[in-house]
């Protein structure tokens, strides 16, 4: 099967794991599939597809082919999300949403899944896995990020020693992180203010007492990361390039469509 040819996967539950995040687990037949094309990364990250319920598309479902023959306004709609874990044995995956209210398609298809719900998959792709070698991990995000750092965080040996900043609206919105590792994580609240409004996780890494070897930096989250924490590390602290894994996962006030312009712009 073509890369162009996602995946079919069932919801088999979603439920609430804080306020503001929603796990949905999949499975079905196209589990395999998906599991076939798998990467060996913390950070994996899927395609969600959605149809538009009107049109009528080939059967399996080929991305290329739809491209190809189907009139643009037709073509379906993609949202780039993490696969938190995926369990081999149960033939399942999860993937944690923010519900960030009713904008958008896949926060709030999320926030109203059920059971026998479809969907497609496409990918999974990935970058990310934590160094061994490091001396230190720094993990740095918002709620976006929270599924790639706690896969990262899990995925560390005992004895790493890690740092995480995670920026939530409040209490309610921390999880746990599981480790084997160190792991030293500082939840920021933003309370009332916007998310990606405030300069809370740039002020705590800032802050934070740099340690002693190399640093290998996780930071993810919404796109004022990459002028913010970014230049601090890359410039400031001297982290080599390699060692610095840096991506924006979303925009205020850009759907994903209006995001993926953006960064286009950015780099011509
Ligand atoms: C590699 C990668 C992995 C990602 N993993 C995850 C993940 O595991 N879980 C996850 O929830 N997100 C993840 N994201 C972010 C997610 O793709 C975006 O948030 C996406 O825009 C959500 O789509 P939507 O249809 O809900 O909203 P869109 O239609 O894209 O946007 C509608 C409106 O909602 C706003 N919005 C979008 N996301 C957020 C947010 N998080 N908080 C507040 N407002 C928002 C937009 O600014 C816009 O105004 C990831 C992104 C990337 C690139």
């Amino acid at each position: 099967m073509s890369k162009n040819q996602p995946a079919r996967l069932q919801v088999l539950r979603a439920f609430d794991i804080t306020p503001h995040m929603r796990r949905v687990v999949f499975g079905g037949s196209g589990f395999a599939t998906l599991l076939a094309r798998n990467v060996p990364f913390t950070d994996r990250y899927v395609k969600l597809v959605f149809l538009d319920p009107g049109a009528s598309y080939p059967e399996p479902l080929d991305l290329e082919v739809v491209r190809a023959t189907m009139a643009p306004e037709t073509w379906p709609i993609l949202r780039t999300y993490t696969i938190r874990w995926i369990d081999e044995t149960a033939a399942e995956l999860a993937i944690d949403f923010v519900v960030h209210g009713e904008e958008g398609l896949a926060g709030p298809w999320a926030a109203s899944a059920q059971p026998g719900d479809e969907i497609h998959l496409r990918g999974p792709g990935g970058a990310y896995t934590p160094d061994p070698a490091a001396d230190h991990h720094l993990f740095v995000g918002d709620e976006a990020a929270i599924p790639a750092i706690a896969a990262g965080i899990e995925a560390l040996e005992p004895g790493a020693q890690a740092t995480a900043f995670i920026e939530v609206t409040g209490p309610d919105d921390e999880q746990p992180l599981p480790s084997k590792a160190d792991v030293a994580v500082h939840w920021l609240h933003r309370g009332a203010a916007d998310a990606g409004s405030t300069e809370l996780l740039d002020q705590a890494v800032r802050a934070w007492q740099w340690p002693e070897g190399r640093v290998c930096a996780f930071v993810h989250g919404e796109s004022k990361l990459l002028r913010t924490v970014r230049p601090y590390l890359a410039n400031d602290r001297q982290v080599a390039r390699g060692d610095l894994s840096v991506s924006a996962y979303w925009r205020v006030g850009a759907t994903e469509e209006g995001f993926r312009q953006w960064k286009a712009e950015q780099v011509s």
